[in-house]
């Protein structure tokens, strides 16, 4: 059966990711978009709402949640509310009790929903959690630095309560880190530097604990970085292991080795695709807690106003 999909929230990451990951998965077939803003895709019916899209009449059975995090949870319960599937772009919410309400509204309603944290599907991320599986921890450094301007034009969410500030992006290398260690984390202090004329920081340090995770693991974030450091270094058992590019390399000991050749979305499709098939569904909502837990802990620093 191919899975007739509607993507809402048609903005950046719809545009560049979902719908190529789409049209290249012969499981799906993309029937419409929603979009307050914008057409969607040439030749895809377009909707201005998802209470327009329901009225159609079009056959749709699953939804791609593209929108911003605070829009989400109201999104969600309408589209289960029609029988939908959903997937939810990162984070699955702005906040965690939103995100729990998704989850049992989709229990309730029987559907599928997946919390798609598309860094976990990065080409080199199954191949460190192997490495690592068992084994004890030495060292530990997230380093998650990237050029706000560039890769977030224009777009005033991310400065917005509810926006994440420098963890829209940060979020992606906890997802990564909570899914390829051995032992789970928590984070112990945080520092946030938030610009004085915005609500969300700009870059932060968190400190990790917990056992089984090294004195000294911790966490650096910032988006005045022009060139871009999405890189997890980690010291097991005398050996040195280092993902970089977002998890789409992998070193250990300097050697690089070697991992498949693909993106991020066409995997993630397909685990979607499985999930529905099985009638099964997939939340994981730790990255989404250590954000929480930074903003409920965090020291505020505030720096220089940015424009
Ligand atoms: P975006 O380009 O700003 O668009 C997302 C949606 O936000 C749009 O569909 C639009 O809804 C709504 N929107 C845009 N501008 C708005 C405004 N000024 N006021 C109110 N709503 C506005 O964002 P995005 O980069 O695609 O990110 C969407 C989600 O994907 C976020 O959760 C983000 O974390 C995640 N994500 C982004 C990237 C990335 O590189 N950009 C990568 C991975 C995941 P309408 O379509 O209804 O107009």
């Amino acid at each position: 059966m191919t899975i007739a999909i509607a993507i809402v929230g048609y903005g950046k990451i719809a545009e560049d990711q979902h719908v190529p990951a789409i049209l290249g998965n012969p499981a799906f077939r993309l029937a419409a978009s929603v979009s307050r803003r914008r057409a969607g895709p040439p030749g895809v019916p377009a909707f201005a709402s998802i209470a327009d899209l329901r009225a159609s009449g079009l056959k749709i059975d699953a939804v791609a949640l593209c929108s911003t995090p605070v829009e989400r949870p109201a999104a969600a319960f309408e589209a289960l509310d029609a029988g939908w599937h959903v997937l939810m772009e990162k984070p699955p919410a702005a906040t965690l009790s939103a995100a729990r309400q998704i989850v049992a509204a989709a229990e309730a309603a029987g559907r599928t929903l997946f919390a798609g944290w598309h860094c976990r599907f990065a080409p080199a991320v199954p191949a460190a959690k192997a490495l690592l599986a068992g084994r004890r921890i030495d060292s530990l450094l997230i380093d998650w630095r990237e050029d706000v301007r560039k890769w977030h034009p224009g777009q005033q969410w991310i400065w917005e309560p509810g926006g994440f500030g420098v963890f829209d992006p940060g979020i992606n290398g906890l997802s990564v880190l909570s899914e390829i260690l051995p032992v789970d984390i928590a984070v112990a202090a945080a520092r946030l530097e938030t610009p004085a004329n915005r609500q969300t920081p700009i870059a932060a340090r968190l400190e990790f604990s917990g056992p089984g995770i090294p004195a000294g693991a911790h966490g650096l974030f910032d988006w005045r970085e022009p060139d871009d450091r999405w890189n997890i270094r980690i010291g097991f058992e005398g050996h040195d292991l280092l993902l970089t590019h977002g998890g789409s390399r992998l070193m250990v000991d300097g050697m690089e080795q070697p991992v498949p050749d693909e993106g991020e979305y066409p995997p993630l499709y397909r685990r979607f695709a499985e999930l529905v098939t099985q009638g099964g569904s997939e939340v994981d909502l730790r990255p989404l807690q250590l954000v929480a837990d930074a903003f409920l802990l965090g020291e505020r620093v505030t720096v220089a106003p940015f424009d």
